[in-house]
């Protein structure tokens, strides 16, 4: 994949030439007329050079940027793959986090590197409706229960 030019490196409130431009973002010369050619990077009319105002390159190379990845709740991102992946045989691990959210960790059905994500304990309940969870569950916070504490996680004697 190639590196996609950083649109935080132009000035809004200036102009660039093809050349300024080309290496303000990192991109060839040809890079730069090959936007102009297309018609989708507009130039300063009658203007030798050719200029190009900021505020203009800047939008232009936001708008080139890919769509940032909308994961599903069933997946995680996956470094390996570069791309948004489900779970191998459905399955998760939940790792108990501080606050409102919890970890899931679960491995890339392609590639099966090791994927994270966090997850509010609210999604939680949904995910588990989608692949099979283990690890532990939520420990509520004193504050949260209105049943006093017993130790109930001990096996009951029969
Ligand atoms: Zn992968």
């Amino acid at each position: 994949m190639a590196r996609r030019p950083n649109w935080r490196a132009i000035r809004i409130h200036r102009s660039y030439s093809v050349d300024e431009a080309a290496r303000a973002l990192g991109v060839a010369k040809v890079t730069v007329r090959r936007w102009i050619a297309s018609g989708g990077l507009p130039v300063i009319d009658d203007c030798k050079p050719t200029l190009i105002l900021g505020a203009e390159l800047s939008a232009f190379v936001k708008g080139k940027r890919a769509p940032r990845h909308k994961l599903r709740l069933d997946q995680c991102y996956c470094m390996r793959c570069h791309a948004p992946k489900g779970a191998a045989l459905c399955e998760a691990e939940l790792i108990p986090a501080k606050g409102a959210s919890a970890m899931v960790r679960m491995l890339c059905e392609t590639c099966a590197a090791v994927m994270h994500k966090r997850v509010s304990w609210k999604q939680v309940s949904q995910l588990s409706a989608l692949v099979r969870l283990s690890g532990a569950q939520r420990v509520k916070h004193l504050g949260e229960t209105t049943q006093p504490c017993v130790n109930d996680h001990c096996q009951k004697e029969v």
